[in-house]
């Protein structure tokens, strides 16, 4: 009999079935339109309705408040790494957290367009962020960057660091709308759409009004926030059909309970990993300091080795987990426990942890 597939990739990932099957029903004639949305102009009324639909389900999950701009652009959440500096820069310096891959990346392309300080003490590997006491914070930094959560390595920031009136940016690509937020802490917040929002191709920026129309002169239209939020959007061509899917997905969080669900869901999922992986006898190593743990990528490891780790991640695809590698720069497993995976899905995962282990002592 074939296996259900369980699907945990880290990005792209799953996106929930019944979002597929409604976008599949659309497909060939959008809206009585006789075309499909892949196709219909970004100027047309039809694509209006979807971007401004998308934007009104994002602003009711997340509850934004009404000084902020939500802006849909291209370029990944990579493309911000770039445009945060760009559209902030004012005095020339920025500082931020390096917890881990993302963040690190975002930092060397920072420092490209102004004084980057790293608000933390080096490190090699990020398995923890460093307590408060060892934060070196400039009061007239022109933002506070972070990664709210670490993809690869699975660290978290459990609290929204306090920078005071320094404007913070977080890059929250692989946990939005899976805890509420308050949005009022924040400057800019980013995330692509990849992991919990739809496909890949769409980055959603949301902006503070009043950061609008400073950085550096140099700065890309493409890139503008500005020129962006003055275009609702449309300045070029959006990625419309992503934008469509979102708004699906949106929707379908709204139907199973909102981010609170949500929540809840990914403090039950994350549980179940981390006390199997705990309770294992040290078959299972998360590496993660526990105030850091992440609730959305689960790092793994199998403490007798990477021989051990290939022939548990043969069988786990054999009986249907699949994409439990974890980042090709730490090895190991990793558990993408975004929101389309449910609490069912990884109860069963935790057994065949507990199968493996028990076989293979
Ligand atoms: N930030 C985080 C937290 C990520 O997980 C990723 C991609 N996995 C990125 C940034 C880069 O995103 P993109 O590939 O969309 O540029």
């Amino acid at each position: 009999m074939e296996q259900p597939i369980v699907f945990f990739g880290p990005g792209p990932s799953k996106i929930p079935d019944q979002v597929l099957e409604r976008v599949q029903a659309e497909l060939l004639n959008y809206a009585g339109t006789g075309v499909s949305v892949m196709e219909i102009s970004h100027r047309s009324a039809e694509f209006q309705q979807i971007i401004s639909g998308t934007e009104t389900r994002l602003r009711r999950l997340l509850h934004i408040p009404d000084n902020y701009r939500v802006l849909f652009v291209q370029g990944g959440a990579t493309g911000q790494f770039a445009a945060v500096p760009l559209n902030l820069c004012v005095n020339g310096k920025a500082d931020y957290f390096i917890t881990g891959t993302w963040s690190k990346k975002a930092a060397a392309e920072a420092a490209r367009y102004l004084d980057m300080q790293p608000v933390l003490p080096a490190t090699e590997k990020f398995l923890g962020i460093a307590g408060r006491d060892q934060w070196r914070l400039r009061p007239d930094a022109d933002y506070v960057y972070y990664c709210d959560n670490e993809t690869v390595e699975g660290v978290e920031f459990q609290e929204v660091p306090d920078t005071g009136d320094v404007p913070l940016v977080a890059d929250m690509s692989s946990n939005i709308l899976t805890r509420p937020i308050d949005v009022s802490k924040f400057g800019v917040i980013f995330a692509g759409a990849q992991k919990n929002m739809g496909p890949a191709g769409l980055t959603i920026v949301i902006v503070r009004e009043d950061l609008l129309g400073r950085g550096l002169p140099v700065c890309p239209s493409v890139l503008s926030y500005s020129t962006m939020a003055k275009a609702g959007s449309l300045y070029n061509t959006p990625p419309c059909f992503n934008v469509y899917v979102t708004g699906k997905v949106l929707d379908w969080v709204e139907e199973q309970g909102g981010v609170e669900e949500m929540s809840k869901r990914s403090d039950t999922k994350a549980k179940l990993i981390y006390t199997a992986a705990d309770q294992s006898d040290g078959f299972y190593v998360a590496p993660v300091d526990g105030a850091a743990r992440s609730r959305t990528t689960v790092q793994l490891r199998i403490s007798a080795g990477a021989e051990l780790e290939k022939k548990f991640l043969k069988e786990a695809e054999e009986v249907g987990f699949k994409s439990l590698k974890g980042h090709r720069s730490v090895g190991g497993l990793r558990v993408a426990l975004f929101n389309a995976l449910t609490v069912p899905q990884i109860e069963k995962l935790v057994k065949f942890l507990g199968q493996f282990a028990t076989q293979n002592r």
